[in-house]
């Protein structure tokens, strides 16, 4: 492990950083920043590798590891840090040995265990930045928490299939609860194993990860909302929504009633009555409908259906009732207190919607999202509508 000895600059640096230093964003005063900061990489995996890479190459001076697993091969596909000779080693291990052959002067720290609501405080405080690579909801809660806790920032992402979400968390603009106050009920979101993951997915989101971080060591975020960013690698759009803190949000709201670490493994699995809003039961499932319970709730509810696909996916075929809304446009659609009636939110697998759904919960609505989206709609052979094409 090399020792770093980051001021003043020297000639090596200098010649390793000229790329970025010249820069005026980032400059010598920016890449000493750089040498100078501390930043923690939350799962050496699919995420945490991309992101890793990048922060060493740019010479973030301190970078820490923290994962307690080991590489298997089912890793590789995207999980870059790590090569076929690495497997059944520690990922941490792995991780130190790839970072140091791409940037041997910078400081890597590993943390060889999982994180736990014993130890997450004690980690985080040598470190000034989070980076959330974790892949599981109980972690999740817990590196948010602990990082409102400390008041470290949190670029946070994770990653399903061909789709992605990105946000970053600052003290005092708001947390991950403040989006996701309660984690879904247990099974009701795949995890990777199951599902899939595109690799090069993996890729994007750890990259902007980096990207996010190196601005944030930079000074160069936007300093009025956070920043929260859906991808979709089928459709190669980006959604960008901002968000705010929630005034009654458990852990960083006005009046908090989370102020230390809890049980994030019952939290997750058996819900907290304390941080759970309420919600209907009659369906028996949270937030999101299946395409039968879908269309009786339309019915029974006058619910307006709100489809947030792209336009030229709407036209060709959507529920029959169906009104299009880009995601980035809900807040518009919304706004005129229009809608008396809950809202039925629809995108093409249900998971934009449930992030759509959630969102317009915060701020009031009763907002419910199509589970398995319109492909599970068409799977169900319901009511479909095809628009005419226009003439030409
Ligand atoms: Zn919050």
């Amino acid at each position: 492990m090399c020792a770093t000895n980051t001021v003043p600059l020297k000639a090596r640096d200098l010649g390793r950083y000229q790329r970025q230093m010249v820069l005026p964003q980032v400059g010598i005063d920016g890449q000493k920043r750089l040498l100078e900061s501390r930043v923690l990489v939350v799962g050496a995996g699919a995420l945490g590798s991309a992101a890793a890479m990048y922060l060493a190459a740019a010479g973030i001076g301190t970078l820490g590891v923290v994962d307690g697993d080991r590489v298997e091969l089912s890793n590789l596909h995207r999980q870059i840090l790590h090569n076929e000779g690495a497997v059944g080693t520690l990922k941490t291990t792995s991780a130190e040995e790839r970072l140091h052959l791409i940037n041997p002067h910078i400081q890597v720290r590993t943390h060889n265990h999982f994180l736990s609501a014993e130890n997450v405080l004690e980690v985080f405080s040598h470190y000034d930045l989070i980076v959330n690579g974790s892949d599981n909801f109980p972690t999740r809660y817990l590196v948010n928490d602990a990082a409102v806790f400390l008041k470290r920032p949190m670029v946070d992402s994770a990653i399903l299939r061909f789709e992605g979400q990105l946000a970053v968390y600052r003290p005092g603009l708001g947390c991950y609860r403040c989006l996701f106050p309660s984690p879904p009920p247990k099974g009701s979101v795949p995890d990777c194993a199951d599902a899939g993951i595109f690799g090069a997915v993996a890729g994007v989101l750890g990259s902007m990860q980096a990207v996010e971080t190196i601005k944030l060591l930079l000074g160069l975020t936007s300093p009025d909302s956070g920043v929260f960013l859906v991808y979709d690698a089928l459709q190669s759009t980006w959604h960008r929504i901002p968000f705010h803190r929630n005034p009654s949000c458990v852990v960083c709201g006005d009046q908090p009633t989370i102020t230390q670490p809890i049980d994030y493994e019952s939290f997750c699995g058996l819900g907290d009555p304390v941080a759970t809003p309420p919600r209907s039961d009659e369906t028996g499932s949270d937030i999101s409908l299946d395409p039968h319970q879908a269309k009786h709730f339309m019915t029974g509810s006058h619910a307006a259906v709100i489809d947030i696909r792209e336009l030229s996916d709407f036209h060709a075929g959507h529920i029959p009732q169906a009104q299009h809304c880009a995601l980035e446009d809900l807040d518009s659609l919304v706004a005129d207190g229009a809608y008396q009636t809950p809202l039925l939110l629809v995108c093409a697998v249900g998971v934009r919607s449930a992030y759509a759904a959630q969102y317009l919960r915060l701020r009031g609505y009763d907002a419910w999202s199509l589970a398995g989206g319109v492909d599970a709609w068409r799977r169900s052979e319901l009511p479909w509508s095809v628009d005419d094409p226009s003439p030409h």
